[in-house]
């Protein structure tokens, strides 16, 4: 039996539901002004929405049950909990960044991580893929921990080590030889037997998404942004053996060259995509293939903390990735929402949905993306919308998110899986 409330209000439900469903389930209703329906979208008024156990059952039922615990959401509209399909939890951006991983381990990346994870899902996102940030099986561990219980935070599809060529974006680069060196087990693969070898390794140890880093990156210190860096034949090994396994991949993409070749090696998403050109957006498309574009909100990101070849990367860079952006979201492309997280402040996730408004996209089509697009492109099929069959993960805003997107920066309620974590 669950138990949740607050001080001496606690309330308890249980529900006998036969033989084959859980011998203590909670009901809860939800009663809000409206509720988003995102696929019509609008916002649809009232919103009374029946939860049994980790479901929505009912929304606007003809006769809500007796004895269900009801929250009174008065002056707020609930929508699906936001997705973010591009964190980095167990890792900060912050201090002596680039010496954390010599004296650092997984371990404190992981009880980083818990911080971060609670921090996420306060802030309404409810689910989140963990692109690797070099801390071994951290993202696993953190997620088996919320699946317990132990801790609280969003559900996490972790791709453990990302795969990186030796001397890549996603290798640690800058040390003395000796130092920091990895093999395929830390994602480190050159070569299709290597990258074989790194992605059946991280799937044996838990990933639920590959990432490969397909070219150069900006906050590394190899060569230039958008140099390719994996082979043709390379990618292609790591995707089929990805979709072989039943998981999607991910790829790391900057510059023109690699992403259309991740693109063409079948990859599911395109991480950053930060310089398009025609034939890249049309091999999107074609492709059917989901764009993540992050971009990061102003004066989150620190430059002054990069060392000069860093920050000539990142000015020649994110000023580029914008209008790559505008013009992909121009042309149509699918997009599915990535904040890179970890690179800023955890907890912030929700402010790219008004830069994207402002870049072009409609405030539904942003939200989309962090809500049934980023389902689809995680495979999970009932997250992403409130309707009767789905996972009740749902959070409340304060105002009409179709007028202004800015209502998801401060969430006011937090339901995942039928379990309140956070009330008005
Ligand atoms: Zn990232």
């Amino acid at each position: 039996m669950r138990t949740t409330g607050r001080g001496a209000i606690a309330i308890v439900v249980c529900l006998s539901l036969g033989p084959t469903g859980p011998a203590d389930a909670e009901t809860y209703l939800l009663r809000a002004d409206g509720y988003l329906d995102v696929a019509a979208g609008r916002v649809v008024s009232p919103a009374i929405v029946l939860i049994d156990d980790d479901k929505i059952v009912a929304i606007n039922p003809p006769a809500p049950p007796a004895g269900a615990s009801t929250v009174d959401l008065t002056g707020l509209v609930l929508a699906p909990g936001l997705i973010d399909v591009h964190t980095h939890l167990t890792y900060e951006f912050t201090g002596d960044w680039r010496h954390r991983f010599v004296h650092e381990t997984e371990v404190d990346a992981a009880l980083r991580g818990v911080k971060n994870a609670r921090r996420t899902l306060l802030a309404g996102f409810t689910t989140v893929r963990e692109l690797g940030a070099f801390a071994g099986g951290a993202d696993v561990a953190l997620m088996h921990a919320i699946e317990r219980g132990d801790v609280i935070g969003p559900r996490i599809v972790p791709a453990r080590q990302s795969i990186s060529i030796t001397g890549g974006h996603c290798d640690t680069t800058g040390f003395a030889p000796g130092i920091l060196e990895g093999g395929p087990e830390d994602g480190t693969a050159d070569g299709v037997a290597e990258v074989l070898r790194a992605v059946r390794y991280q799937i044996k140890y838990g990933a639920k998404v590959i990432k490969i880093c397909a070219t150069a990156g900006v906050l590394s210190f190899e060569g230039p942004v958008g140099a390719p860096q994996y082979s043709m034949a390379e990618l292609r090994a790591a995707v089929e053996e990805a979709h072989r396994h039943g998981l999607k991949i991910a790829a790391h993409a900057h510059g023109t060259e690699g992403i259309k070749m991740a693109i063409r090696a079948g990859i599911d998403s395109i991480e950053h995509g930060s310089l398009l050109d025609d034939e890249a957006i049309d091999l999107l498309l074609e492709h059917d293939t989901y764009l993540v574009t992050n971009i990061y909100p102003p004066g989150v990101f620190d430059y002054d903390s990069l060392p000069p070849q860093l920050r000539a990367k990142a000015e020649y860079v994110f000023p580029r990735r914008e209008e790559s952006f505008r013009r992909a979201v121009a042309a149509g492309v699918k997009m599915a929402y990535g904040t890179d997280a970890g690179v800023y402040e955890h907890g912030l996730n929700a402010q790219q949905l008004a830069v994207r408004v402002g870049l072009g996209m409609s405030p539904i089509d942003a939200i989309r993306s962090a809500t049934v697009n980023a389902a689809d492109l995680l495979g999970i099929e009932d997250l992403g919308a409130i309707a009767p069959g789905l996972l009740a993960d749902l959070i409340a805003v304060a105002g009409d998110p179709l007028e202004d997107v800015t209502v998801f920066e401060d969430v006011r309620f937090v339901m995942k899986g039928g379990t309140v974590v956070k009330r008005p």
